[in-house]
């Protein structure tokens, strides 16, 4: 883990965001420039770069459960919503500690960009 990564300042606390909700190993918070009404990330509260590097599948399932149960909280279940993981330079990750994005509150086009 980097001192100097922005997600893991967050998911320790040290950078004080408003926490949507927790569990043991995993923080979900709203992303700071929404792409939708609801955009939240989940992040685990250990380093990992991206998901080519994440080897803990009970960890990434715990991710993907805290995603699914936000959406839920956050009221875009019933029309439905994307989850998105970028990894690496074609994935257009900017920020290299491993999180879903969880987007709904409209509707979203596919292919993406
Ligand atoms: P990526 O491009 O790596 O898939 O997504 C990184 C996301 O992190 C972007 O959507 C960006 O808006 C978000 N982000 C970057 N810095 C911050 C921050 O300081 N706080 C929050 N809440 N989100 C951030
Ligand atoms: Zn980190």
């Amino acid at each position: 883990m980097s001192d100097a990564c922005l997600f893991c300042r967050i998911a320790s606390g040290e950078l004080k965001v408003n926490l949507l909700a927790e569990t043991a190993n995993a923080v979900a918070f709203r992303d700071i420039q929404p792409q939708a009404p609801v955009h939240f990330l989940v992040i685990p509260r250990q380093h990992v770069d991206s998901l080519a590097e994440a080897g803990d599948s009970a960890l990434l399932g715990e991710m993907l459960r805290l995603a699914a149960d936000v959406a839920r909280s956050e009221g875009i279940e019933p029309r439905g919503y994307r989850t998105v993981i970028n990894t690496g330079e074609h994935g257009g990750q900017s920020v290299f500690h491993l999180h879903v994005h969880v987007l709904g509150g409209r509707a979203l086009s596919w292919p993406p960009g």
